[in-house]
């Protein structure tokens, strides 16, 4: 069989991580096999469905890489095609106009709900005769059968089944003639041949639905698999209230990613206890009957670890190019200092992600507004002002602005006054940036560059001056 996957979001939102983990689960196993992977914008929402959302999804697939076959499809484009089989299911019996207005339906829930049942459509259009009301465009609905069980196998989840009973005339068309979501789905679904329906849990419920259309539609039905829901660490529903969760945010926020799509495979799916995935080997390894039936936890920390993994490993060049992003992002001008590969070489192993690296990247473009009082305190003492006056002369006469070369001058500066090295490299890391942590001294001076450096060793001699003339 040509396996055929679907990713079927509705743009009235951004892509969340539990979207994106479907879209990786249904293009893993399309690849996996030799498939093809089919991405459909479920836009029949017109009210909530959003240019700006249609953006975010299409723009946090191309960054995961998530590329479809075929695709995108907008449901919008396709609506001649729903009106057909609307059309064929109304000849055929299979389908029926219900004029019902909104007050009387309310009306009958109300009554069922009084009765003490569950409320539902009970079915009162299906038999009418006469001349239709005037003025009222009636919506379609499918003629659900009325007996017996919808009846399979989950691929995820295992065997299912469902009373017919418990299932109303569902709406297939609006009263505008637009398709309802389950309709939409069922006839792309059946049109674009898909074999394999892997989406979220809370589906579920729609699936017996969906197959009584397609039996009715008169098509074989492809395969479900339902994937669990993405909690956050604390065991609630993931939500903006456990920090980012929409894709295109982890990438402004630095994330690389191959980092979160390793960590978005491992929600729900392991292989043995295996905690780092390449493309290629989730390509390889993963199965959508492997997926785990209990909702897996979003673990922030855990994509911070893998996040660094990966930043570790990736090209300096690239990474030059995402720290770049994350200065402009920051509204720091870049132009005339160090380049954005030598901070990503220097600094990868120094933090989890690019927007931390950016951040403690800042002191290369930037001159630190403030010193750190506590910096100053511990070493931008009065003995320090010997040292700092010696390495500026060093460093003024300096020819060569390289990391050998300076830190033989620094080393020398200590020799010469008889000092360990820290005690000559820390008042100068601090005028250098304001604060005592930053990389390896002839680094932080190479990132910093000649003029500036020497400038702000100025400004930390006058504040020792400052403050030994105030003691
Ligand atoms: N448009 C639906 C959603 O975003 C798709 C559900 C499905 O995959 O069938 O939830």
């Amino acid at each position: 069989m040509n396996v055929r996957t679907r990713f079927a979001p509705s743009p009235t939102g951004l892509l969340h991580v539990g979207g994106a983990r479907t879209a990786l689960f249904c293009w893993l196993f399309a690849r996996r096999r030799g498939g093809a992977f089919v991405l459909r914008i479920e836009d029949t929402d017109r009210e909530r469905s959003t240019q700006a959302s249609m953006d975010a999804i299409l723009d946090g697939l191309r960054w995961l890489g998530l590329d479809a076959d075929e695709g995108p499809f907008f449901q919008t484009d396709r609506l001649p095609l729903y009106r057909e089989h609307v059309e064929r299911l109304l000849h055929d019996g299979k389908a029926y106009r219900c004029y019902c207005s909104r007050e009387e339906l309310e009306a009958m829930r109300d009554a069922q709900r009084a009765r003490g049942e569950k409320p539902r459509y009970d079915g009162r259009c299906r038999h009418r005769t006469g001349p239709s009301p005037a003025g009222v465009d009636p919506v379609v609905r499918f003629r659900n059968p009325t007996e017996g069980q919808v009846v399979f196998e989950d691929l995820v989840r295992g065997p299912a089944a469902f009373d017919n009973r418990e299932l109303d005339d569902l709406v297939i068309a609006r009263g505008d003639g637009m398709p309802t979501y389950n309709f939409g789905a069922v006839v792309d679904d059946l049109d674009m041949g898909i074999t394999h329906v892997i989406r979220g849990d809370d589906h579920v419920m729609n699936t017996p639905r969906q197959l009584n259309l397609v039996a009715a539609l008169g098509a074989p039905p492809p395969r479900y698999a339902h994937v669990p829901m993405i909690l956050g660490p604390d065991g609630q529903r993931l939500s903006k209230r456990h920090g980012a969760v929409g894709v295109t945010r982890f990438r402004d926020d630095g994330y690389l990613p191959e980092a979160l799509l390793n960590h978005l495979v491992r929600l729900g799916w392991s292989h043995g206890d295996r905690e780092i995935f390449s493309r290629e080997e989730m390509i390889e390894l993963f199965d959508v009957a492997d997926v785990n039936r209990a909702p897996a936890s979003f673990d922030y920390d855990k994509l911070g670890w893998l996040n660094q993994h990966y930043v570790r490993q990736a090209d300096p060049e690239r990474l030059g190019a995402l720290l770049a992003g994350q200065f402009e992002r920051m509204g720091i001008d870049m132009s005339g200092g160090a380049a954005p590969s030598l901070l990503a070489r220097v600094q990868r192993e120094r933090a989890r992600t690019l927007a931390e690296m950016a951040e403690k990247s800042r002191f290369a473009f930037e001159e630190y507004v403030e010193f750190d009082e506590r910096a100053v305190k511990k070493h931008l003492r009065p003995a320090a002002l010997e040292p700092l006056e010696a390495t500026r002369a060093r460093l003024h006469a300096l020819a060569d602005w390289e990391p050998a070369a300076l830190h033989a001058a620094v080393a020398e500066c200590a020799e010469a006054l008889s000092l360990n090295l820290g005690k000559v490299a820390q008042p100068l890391r601090v005028a250098l940036t304001g604060a005592a942590a930053s990389p390896a001294i002839e680094l932080t001076l190479q990132m910093v560059g000649r003029d500036a450096a020497l400038s702000r060793i100025d400004r930390a001699i006058a504040r020792v001056r400052e403050r030994s003339g105030q003691s």
